[in-house]
């Protein structure tokens, strides 16, 4: 049986940062009602409480989200496979059934406007141009120089 493809819309973060569930998966693991004595409970809270300090951890959570058929056992972001059942459940309600669609183009949204705001803006136009351009421009009360009093006429004679 091929393996189930990622959702594209909502890929998993990168990081080079050193991941618990790279470096400790058997923390991780959680097979259906497999909460049932001491040392699981005790293994588990470990991997919630490695996924609370990961740098990526929001990410992560939209990720398994999207991917049910990916994640359906396992502690991925500080949540077992019941609670991410609950949360998609409460996604569909307040977003309808395409949910992943809305949050991927949320995510974009909010990458552009970022970007918008890391773009330099445009330099000012240089001072004399622009106000040239400006309603307080009074060109009469500039000092009249021999050279513009000379264009003055040569403009006049042309007239
Ligand atoms: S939040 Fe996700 S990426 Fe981070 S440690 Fe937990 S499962 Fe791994």
């Amino acid at each position: 049986m091929s393996r189930p493809e990622a959702d594209p819309r909502i890929p998993f973060p990168h990081t080079d940062a050193r991941l618990a569930c790279r470096t400790e998966p058997s923390w991780f693991v959680q097979e259906h009602g497999q909460m049932s004595n001491a040392d699981d409970r005790a293994r588990i809270e470990r991997a919630r409480t490695a996924c609370r300090g990961c740098p990526i951890a929001a990410d992560c959570l939209k990720w398994a989200l999207a991917n049910p058929e990916l994640t359906p056992t396992g502690v991925w972001a500080a949540t077992i496979s019941r609670e991410r059942k609950a949360l998609r459940r409460r996604l569909q309600a307040r977003h309808g059934l395409d949910w992943v669609g809305v949050i991927a183009q949320a995510d974009r949204a909010r990458e552009q406007a970022r970007l918008n705001r890391a773009r330099p803006s445009a330099p000012d136009p240089a001072p004399a141009a622009s106000a040239m351009w400006t309603s307080h421009y009074e060109p009469w009360r500039e000092p009249l120089t021999p050279g513009r009093q000379q264009r003055n006429r040569e403009l006049l004679n042309q007239t």
